[in-house]
């Protein structure tokens, strides 16, 4: 083997031991998304339609009713856009609402509000204000999220009360100029102190939001791997190579010597009232009693945060959805040309009616995400990576459709829609790239068939010894490929599309197995080929979501019928466009265009941009 070869091999095998370590903790109940790989339906995670307790419902709509009324007094986004600042009074006052803690537990001064609750709170932030959305997403949902899930008990008591009450803000530092999507590559280094009592933080971070007026910071850094929390090497020794070295998470607060704002807000496009920092660490001491979850885990740590900020994502994008839709239905109800109102133009029509099919479907599959967190389920990334991605891409679609139906109206400041425009183009790529989670998704989804196919070849190789497992295995493939999985709805209505979904899934997993023969390993490399699984898989785990909250809707109110006539529910606008969209996908797995776009973008990218 040449040396770049083996070198190849050994990054593309430390890659996979990471990713391993990362993302696969032992056995776990299956959920939605990654059942759906392997053509199962667990239908207990979303049928029947998620709903907030009724006690904790009274609660909300205090909580809402009192947030709204300090919103319509107080909040003013075209001046945030302006000014580039969310003003202290808004942070105060939401601070006082309760909105920093609203999940924290009560002993730290939180309301122990559940994910879906919050998601509520989020979507009504995200609805008025982007700016204002990532700096409270940022707070509560990356912020302090670390902390809350993988701090020891003495250290949630010491710096989680002030989080929550907004005396302190929060911030998260994983990007670096070296680590962005690639956030394994983070280049600042925490090596330890002589005396065991620090680690000594060297290096750069940029992209930070609220990283200069924060003052508790999550900071991800390198340290020598097997380094104990002491400092002072193991007395046995570590299992780690010599200059091994691995993430691991810090509590970092900015009076620590040699903590340097670079930029303290860097000059941006949009969600221009966050204050987005470029900071450098230089010889800083951290006490070893700041490192947050185990050393060497800090991958983990920013992975596990990220789940709760991209289900937030959700809700904000979910609010922002809303209002487009609101002002291109008011839009399109008053302007009139042609001597019509615009809304009596069929090619409007078509915007509203797909605005309105995209926001229902956000709303949906938040809910839902949110509350498999609610209900235990231990593994939601795949979920979360889909709620992400979907509703990044649906506001975009719905911000843009929005602004056409408002002509060139939309293109002056005195409305919101430019601003809107400018503040959703992050969402696509903070928090994860949608490349970055789209190749996730498809990897991680077809994980457990790709380990079963693997388990069944090596059972294969020694089948005196494993004989009934192949036959278990083989068997339990077989019976995905064979039959739809049930999808139990109640509303008759609702029933040939549950029965349409089952057989999708039954569909995509024929594909998924199909696949996995025919690329094995290489699959890793196709991303043609994953992101037609995953723009699959997220048109199915949508689908199931709207389906359900449909079949909600339907059973609590029989005058949404449309036995009468044509449906007029965008729930049913959604699916029947979704699973066109999913059945294009998996058609593209068989005609695609495949070699030539390689061949072209080959050639372009050679040529230095030439056409
Ligand atoms: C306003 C703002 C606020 C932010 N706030 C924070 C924060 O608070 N904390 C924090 O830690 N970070 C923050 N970030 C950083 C953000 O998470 C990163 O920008 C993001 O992860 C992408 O990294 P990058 O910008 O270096 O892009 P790169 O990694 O250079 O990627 C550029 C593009 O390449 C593509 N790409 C990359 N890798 C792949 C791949 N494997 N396959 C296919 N395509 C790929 C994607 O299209 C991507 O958009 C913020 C960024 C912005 C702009």
């Amino acid at each position: 083997m040449k040396l770049a070869d083996s070198n190849t091999t050994a990054a593309r095998e430390k890659q996979m031991r990471d990713a391993e370590e990362l993302l696969f903790t032992g056995a776990q109940k299956l959920g939605l998304a990654k059942g759906l790989f392997l053509g199962r339906f667990v239908a207990d995670w979303v049928m029947p339609y998620p709903t907030i307790r009724p006690d904790e419902q009274r609660e909300l709509d205090d909580a809402l009713a009192r947030l709204r009324s300090f919103l319509d007094q107080h909040l003013d986004p075209a001046a945030i856009d302006r000014q580039a600042d969310i003003p202290r009074n808004v942070i105060d006052g939401l601070a006082r609402l309760g909105v920093f803690g609203m999940t924290a537990p009560k002993e730290v001064g939180g309301s122990g509000m559940s994910q879906m609750a919050y998601c509520k709170v989020m979507e009504e932030i995200g609805s008025r204000c982007a700016s204002t959305s990532i700096f409270v997403n940022v707070q509560h949902s990356i912020g302090m999220r670390a902390l809350l899930l993988f701090g020891t008990e003495e250290q949630k008591r010491r710096w989680l009360p002030p989080l929550v009450s907004g005396e302190k803000l929060a911030a998260f530092a994983l990007t670096e100029p070296e680590a962005g999507s690639d956030a394994a590559n983070v280049q600042t280094t925490a090596r330890p102190s002589a005396d065991g009592a620090h680690f000594i933080l060297n290096g750069e971070k940029r992209y930070i939001t609220s990283g200069a007026i924060a003052q508790v910071l999550t900071v991800m850094a390198r340290t020598p791997l097997g380094a104990p929390a002491s400092g002072r090497p193991p007395a046995g020794g570590t299992s780690a190579l010599p200059g091994e070295t691995a993430v691991t998470a810090f509590l970092v607060t900015p009076d620590m010597p040699g903590f340097t704002v670079v930029e303290p807000r860097m000059e941006k496009l949009g969600i221009r009232g966050t204050a987005t920092a470029r900071l450098a660490f230089r010889d800083m001491p951290v006490p070893k009693e700041n490192i947050l979850g185990a050393p060497g885990k800090g991958l983990k740590v920013a992975l596990t945060v990220l789940d709760f900020g991209r289900t937030t994502f959700g809700a904000c994008c979910t609010g922002a959805a809303k209002t487009c839709l609101r002002l291109a239905v008011q839009h399109a109800n008053t302007r009139r040309q042609f001597g019509k109102t615009l809304g009596e133009f069929e090619l409007i029509k078509k915007k509203i009616a797909r605005m309105a099919a995209g926001a229902y479907a956000m709303e949906a599959m938040t809910t839902v995400t949110a509350s498999l967190i609610d209900r235990g389920l231990e593994d939601y990334m795949l979920e979360t990576a889909m709620l992400k991605v979907f509703s990044t891409e649906a506001l975009w679609m719905l911000v843009n459709e929005s602004f056409q139906v408002h002509g060139g109206a939309a293109y002056f400041t005195d409305k919101p829609l430019e601003r809107m425009l400018r503040d959703a183009r992050i969402n696509q790529i903070g928090e994860g790239a949608n490349e970055v989670l789209t190749s996730f998704i498809a990897l991680v989804g077809m994980r457990a068939p790709g380990e079963q196919f693997r388990e069944m070849l090596e059972a294969l190789q020694y089948p005196w010894g494993a004989l009934r497992k192949v036959w278990l295995l083989g068997l339990d493939r077989v019976g995905a490929a064979v039959l739809a999985p049930e999808v139990p709805v109640r509303s008759p209505q609702v029933k040939p599309y549950a029965e349409r979904l089952g057989e999708f899934v039954r569909r995509f997993n024929v594909e998924v197995d199909r696949a996995l023969i025919k690329y094995r390993e290489d699959i890793l490399d196709r991303q043609y080929v994953q992101e037609r699984f995953a723009r699959a898989a997220m048109e199915l785990f949508a689908s199931a979501c709207v389906l359900s909250r449909w079949d909600a809707e339907l059973q609590a109110d029989d005058s949404n019928s449309a036995a009468d006539g044509v449906s007029s529910s965008p729930a049913e606008l959604f699916i029947r466009g979704s699973f066109r969209r999913a059945r294009r996908s998996l058609a593209e797995m068989h005609e695609n265009d495949d070699t030539t776009t390689t061949a072209v973008a080959d050639a372009v990218l050679k040529s230095g941009g030439s056409v």
